[in-house]
């Protein structure tokens, strides 16, 4: 195919793990899970990444029992471990189990059920049996029958295509936008790609990709659980030094009025220059809230601007005063 300018806005797709049994009808993607018109009666997860998390909530809102098979040692590694401990206390409470040092080693489908063979970190080999497995165990970019090489477009080492900060591939125009070129997987991102392209094509040609300083995300669990900037833990890495701001979410009016109080909010700090780093809500319409804290972080203020300014009462919002007032 010949064109003028080429985009590739291909996307990503789910990586399917290579574990004996893997295509028994039973096991399925994300997208495969959602055009299910059965109910498992049990839920198995393999993978404990975002996907995996959200898919454990809604399932075990729907009454499955759900299990939640994760290979590492830690629960949500990237969160802070006060904020990952709560999450994992939430999803417990709403009966989902959560196996931590743990590979499926086989599936057997038995026809009406499929039975996992799964190995513990001391060895240990059980047995776990489900109405449907889900396996959420990353993605990787939709390239395939692009022919990318006879173009000669560069990809990484883990497939996606190679881009520069205008999206640009090495190939004069050529680019590659959304989840295929390797950066963060959200439709905001994608959306923000555009942008940067319409910039180059239509503008003044100034965006960048090193124009996002605080990218917020959020996992749709229940409640659900935001951030943006940088972890307490990060922080520290990275060498500042913090002061960490906590609240139960129980503290709100709003969230008990919705009677949702399970929760935590987290907010910390540079103790030298007072800047508001990082900001983390596990609590009814935090993916309301953390675009709130985007917003102020962007304006480099220090946090006892955010602190001091008023909210409507009562909202989900006005937990930053307080939040903010504990430092
Ligand atoms: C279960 C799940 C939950 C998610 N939840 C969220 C969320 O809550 N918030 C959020 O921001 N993001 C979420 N994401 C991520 C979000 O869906 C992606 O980041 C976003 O869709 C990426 O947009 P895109 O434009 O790169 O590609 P896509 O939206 O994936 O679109 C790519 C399109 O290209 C098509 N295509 C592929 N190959 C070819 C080809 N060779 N020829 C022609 N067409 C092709 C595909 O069929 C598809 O229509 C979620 C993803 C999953 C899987």
């Amino acid at each position: 195919m010949e064109a003028d300018r080429i985009f590739i806005n291909t996307g990503a797709k789910p990586d399917v793990p290579g574990i004996p049994g893997i295509t028994s009808d039973l096991v399925y993607t994300s997208a495969e899970l959602l055009d299910l018109n059965q109910w498992p009666a049990r839920l198995a997860i393999i993978g404990g990444g975002y996907i995996g998390m959200e898919f454990a909530s809604i399932y075990a809102g729907f009454g499955s029992k759900v299990t939640l098979l994760i290979r590492g040692n830690r629960f949500m590694p990237k969160e802070d471990s006060d904020i990952a401990t709560e999450v994992r206390r939430t999803l417990e409470n709403k009966g989902v189990q959560v196996l931590l040092e743990t590979e499926v080693s086989e599936i057997v489908d038995t026809g009406p059920t499929a039975k996992l063979i799964v190995k513990s970190a001391d060895g240990t080999v059980g047995e776990l049996e489900a109405e449907a497995v889900l396996t959420a165990t990353g993605r990787s970019a939709n390239t395939e029958g692009l022919n990318l090489q006879a173009a000669g477009v560069e990809v990484t080492n883990r497939g996606f295509i190679k881009v520069d900060d205008k999206l640009r591939t090495n190939v004069p125009h050529i680019w590659a936008i959304g989840d295929v070129n390797g950066g963060p997987q959200f439709t905001y991102i994608s959306l923000d790609d555009y942008r940067i392209i319409k910039d180059q094509l239509y503008g003044k040609d100034l965006r960048t990709t090193e124009d996002r300083k605080n990218i917020p995300y959020s996992v749709f669990i229940d409640p659900p659980l935001s951030h943006v900037g940088l972890t307490e833990e990060e922080a520290i890495r990275r060498g500042y030094s913090v002061k960490a701001a906590k609240l139960a979410a129980a503290a709100s009016p709003r969230a008990r009025q919705f009677k949702q109080t399970e929760g935590l909010l987290k907010a910390v700090i540079d103790v030298e220059t007072n800047a508001l780093l990082g900001f983390t809500m596990f609590a009814a319409e935090s993916s309301e809230v953390v675009n709130t804290v985007s917003t102020f972080m962007n304006t480099g203020q220090p946090y006892t601007v955010l602190r001091d300014t008023i909210f409507t009462h009562p909202s989900m919002s006005e937990i930053l005063n307080d939040l903010l007032s504990t430092i």
